[in-house]
């Protein structure tokens, strides 16, 4: 029988909800410090580990233990640190998952997979040679505002938040932040962090032609889930070994291994998808903030129009309320390339239009002086961008004689009309059938689709623009994209490009489109249909519209170069907006680029009813075969805290169980209660303590039909 000299306590990836422990004790041959990765038998399985703590060397193991011993460790690759381990224990604490699921997410799955031999074959693959020079970095002198805001960012601690508009030069000033953290230090590391995949390319070839000069040109990797998994491994080990000095990703990056850290950029601060959907629903954003804090590194939040929370938590110090917010906020009102007292100057905001839809023959979809106003663009070879939130032809097929609707059989929701391939398609769980030639329940050939989407928006204006020439004489171009156009890889890129070409006069597209991309020659923007969020039973829909459209409209004039070129400054860019609601606060604060505005009226609303960032929110979801058991299994974990008297509780509320909006999707039904506290501590006192009582009520027979449950802890939809 082998000596062991060591108990090690090992974090790795169990069932969830499995009731095991977080942590599995298992025995080495030798101590091993907190943090190494190691290889260990789980049930028939060998998988990856990480230690977390060490017990000290004990000599022989008690008396008929049974405790297994690890199969090896994974040589070549240093422990990982305690800040990294810190941040794992704190998310998974924070967010109520087990510890070990968020430990080995948050590490490249290749990593997890390899074998020991094939990952130290990996790990010998000869980098490219450095080619860092002492090469000075070509500075460009930044604006007086600019300026401002980094000799800030340089002597205070933070975290700040970058207030600017689209083209203010946040970019700049974030390259400028970094550049100082990484000449200060040889081993200073910063991350910087985008909403979106796509968003990356652009962003990387920023930085790499920035940087790659002075510190070598494998000083920048991404890290994101659209690379290969073998890339995510190399940009891991490049991050975790120090090689890399800039991590450019998505949300998963907030959980790199960076042992020299010293910078975090959030831009877009305020997107959703900075919001984990999944496993543990992290915020990245706020992660980044207590990553900051804990590894001493500076945290820089970007925005135009940043989320509530963030414009709260950065508001400036009044005599009514001395202290302000956590945050230091830093405003760049300016566009580069704005001319100084010009408004009309060719990086001055676009001008806001907004068509009263109730002036307006009923049921058009373009309005008369909008479609003149793309009709012009046209004509003069500039592009034109339209935004309808809803992918496929229509919402639904209806039968006029019986009224039949194409319901989808499995979900509580319609399946949608898709012209093209003649496809009712669901989606939500992507139940797809042929279009009905007659309806299914009567037989009437009377069947019609109601509503519009981006496929029928582009059938409509290649219509109504069939007889509009380009100035070289050519008739328009419609093109369309949105997930339906893009599900092949690599076809977005390809779309994109040919709008950056030139080659499509007007751009047909879900929202999908009016995020970050850099089209430089769009002169115009519509929102043909948003009033929808306007009335929204989710309270942070107006925010996200007026997100949502100041970005749309930031799309517009993006290159003052080119603007100038061609001679614009007449003709300014335009954001146009059809509403029957014309006069929403949302379109009037839009309308005068007046976020702070926007901002102060939302944040007095939600401060009236108690919601974020006034009180602190967490849901719990279950779903099950039915809503009598999803709202049954709430109920009875609800009435259990009760009994118990968890602490924490008396400080929150406890809303009762309700459907969720869309309550059936794939036969299964959903259910979800809201919790809610002015006491950020209180409600994680109490979800600590209810989880176990949690997973005991889950097992009692009454709620067999269960299939899951979960905790969203500040859910950004409810
Ligand atoms: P944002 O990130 O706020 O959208 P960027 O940093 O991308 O803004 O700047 C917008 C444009 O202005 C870019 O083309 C950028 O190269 C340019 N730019 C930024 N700062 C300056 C500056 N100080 N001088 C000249 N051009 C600048
Ligand atoms: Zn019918
Ligand atoms: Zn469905």
């Amino acid at each position: 029988m082998p000596i062991h000299s060591a108990i090690v306590h090992i974090a790795l990836h169990t069932p969830s909800h499995s009731g095991v422990g977080d942590l599995l004790s298992y025995a080495s041959p030798q101590p091993l410090p907190p943090g190494t990765l190691v290889r260990v038998p789980l049930g028939k399985r060998e998988v990856l580990g990480v230690v977390w703590d060490a017990v000290d060397a004990t000599g022989e193991l008690p008396e008929g233990a049974a405790m297994r011993p690890i199969a090896g460790v994974l040589e070549g690759v240093a422990p990982l640190g305690q800040p990294w381990r810190r941040l794992v224990a704190f998310a998974a604490r924070y967010y109520q998952r087990a510890l070990g699921e968020v430990a080995l997410a948050a590490l490249p799955p290749q990593l997890r997979d390899l074998q020991p031999e094939q990952l130290a074959r990996r790990l010998k693959r000869p980098g490219k040679a450095q080619d860092a020079t002492e090469n000075a970095i070509q500075k460009i002198a930044l604006t007086t505002e600019q300026e401002r805001a980094r000799a800030q960012i340089s002597s205070e601690s933070g975290p700040f938040l970058l207030f600017g508009s689209t083209g203010s030069g946040k970019t700049e000033v974030y390259l400028r932040c970094v550049q100082e953290a990484l000449e200060a230090d040889p081993t200073a590391q910063a991350l910087v962090m985008v909403p979106e995949i796509n968003l990356t390319p652009q962003l990387e070839e920023r930085f790499t032609t920035r940087f790659a000069p002075r510190f070598g040109s494998q000083a920048v990797v991404s890290l994101h889930s659209g690379m290969t998994n073998p890339q995510r491994l190399k940009s891991w080990l490049a991050a975790h070994s120090g090689a890399a000095r800039i991590v450019l990703g998505t949300r998963m990056a907030v959980f790199a291994s960076l042992p020299g850290l010293k910078i975090i950029v959030v831009d877009e601060e305020h997107d959703p998808s900075y919001k984990q959907q999944e496993g543990a629903r992290y915020s990245a954003r706020d992660l980044a903030i207590w990553r900051g804090r804990e590894q001493g590194a500076k945290v820089l939040l970007g925005s135009a129009t940043p989320s509530l929370e963030t414009w709260h938590a950065s508001r400036p110090p009044t005599p009514e309320d001395p202290e302000g917010g956590r945050y230091v906020r830093l405003a760049m009102p300016s566009r580069i390339g704005a001319g100084v007292g010009t408004d009309r100057g060719a990086g001055a905001p676009a001008r806001v239009r907004r068509v009263d839809m109730n002036q307006q023959p009923r049921r058009a979809i373009f309005s008369a002086p909008l479609l003149a106003a793309i009709t012009e663009r046209v004509a003069r070879g500039e592009q034109s961008m339209v935004l309808l939130n809803r992918r496929g032809y229509a919402p639904v097929l209806h039968c006029a004689d019986c009224g039949w609707k194409s319901d989808c059989p499995h979900c509580s929701a319609h399946q949608v009309f898709h012209k093209a391939d003649r496809t009712l398609r669901c989606h939500h769980c992507g139940y797809t059938v042929r279009v009905p030639r007659a309806c299914p329940t009567c037989g009437s050939p009377d069947i019609h689709s109601m509503g519009r989407g981006t496929e029928q928006l582009e059938e409509q204006l290649s219509a109504l623009l069939s007889e509009v020439l380009r100035p070289d004489r050519t008739p328009a171009r419609i093109a369309r994209i949105d997930a339906d156009t893009t599900k092949a890889k690599g076809a977005l890129e390809a779309q994109l490009a040919q709008v950056h070409a030139g080659e499509v006069d007007v751009l047909v597209g879900t929202q999908m489109i009016a995020k970050g991309h850099d089209f430089r020659r769009i002169t115009l923007v519509a929102a043909v249909q948003p009033d929808g969020a306007l009335f929204s039973s989710d309270f942070r829909a107006p925010e996200r519209l007026f997100a949502l459209l100041m970005q749309a409209a930031g799309r517009a004039g993006r290159d003052a170069a080119y603007m100038a070129a061609q001679a614009v400054h007449g003709s300014q860019c335009e954001m146009w907006v059809q509403s029957y609601h014309p006069k929403h606060p949302v379109y009037e604060a839009l309308r005068t680029h007046d976020y702070p505005a926007f901002a102060a009226q939302q944040l007095q609303e939600r401060e009236e009813a108690a919601m974020p960032p006034f009180a602190y929110q967490a849901l719990v979801r279950a779903d099950a075969r039915s809503q009598e058991v999803a709202q049954g299994f709430l109920t009875a974990a609800t009435a259990a805290a009760h009994a118990a008297d968890l602490p924490g509780l008396e400080a929150i509320t406890l809303f009762p169980p309700v459907p969720l909006t869309i309550q059936r999707v794939a036969n299964v039904e959903r259910a979800q209660m809201l919790m809610e506290s002015p006491s950020r501590a209180a409600l994680q006192r109490f979800l600590a303590a209810w989880q176990p009582v949690l997973q005991t009520t889950r097992s009692a027979p009454e709620h067999k039909g269960l299939v899951r449950w979960l905790v969203d802890v500040d859910p950004l939809v409810i």
